[in-house]
């Protein structure tokens, strides 16, 4: 999936979060739950390259490639070392985010790890699939079969906001 549809089903998702816990997230939830649903296609320069065109308009040209170049560096260095969708596509790896995150950061920490399990879930549902059980078997596991950029992916984040509009509208209304 396209950074865009990770902010959208990630985001969307905290509906199901207040829907189920009776209360809003804080605030603090948003943008640690966006950059989590961001965090794992580190592995992928041309995420990161998109990420530095979406950035542009807002803070500069120049800004944007000072502010790529240290991602672009890792993540060649991280691809290398771990294939794009590899270990940081796992869920396992996910888990340990959670406790790590949770343990030195507290509820911060848990907030970024379900931005990041968000992007593990969508990413299931592209045609390529995750790991599901690296790193004890590295094959790709799909739900669905969207292509990423695709038609269907409009279709998925188009879902994903109206699923998670519902949710709170219902939840409002009970
Ligand atoms: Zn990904």
């Amino acid at each position: 999936m396209t950074a865009g549809t990770h902010l959208v089903f990630s985001l969307s998702s905290l509906a199901l979060i207040e829907a189920c816990a009776g209360a809003s997230p804080p605030l603090v939830a948003l943008p640690l739950v966006a950059l989590g649903s961001l965090a794992p296609d580190i592995d992928n320069q041309g995420a990161i390259v998109r990420l530095g065109r979406w950035t542009a308009p807002f803070i500069g040209n120049t800004a944007a490639t000072a502010v790529e170049a240290p991602f672009l560096r890792a993540s060649s260095l991280i691809r290398s070392a771990l294939g794009h969708r590899g270990l940081l596509h796992s869920p396992l790896f996910c888990v340990l985010l959670y406790v790590l995150g949770s343990a030195f950061l507290g509820a911060c920490g848990g907030w970024l790890a379900w931005g990041y399990a968000t992007h593990l879930a969508a990413d299931a549902c592209t045609v390529s699939g995750v790991p599901a059980f690296a790193p004890f078997g590295w094959q790709r596991h799909s739900l669905l079969p969207i292509r990423t950029g695709g038609r269907g992916e409009l279709v998925f984040a188009a879902a994903a906001v109206t699923a998670s509009v519902a949710t709170l509208l219902a939840a409002r209304c009970a």
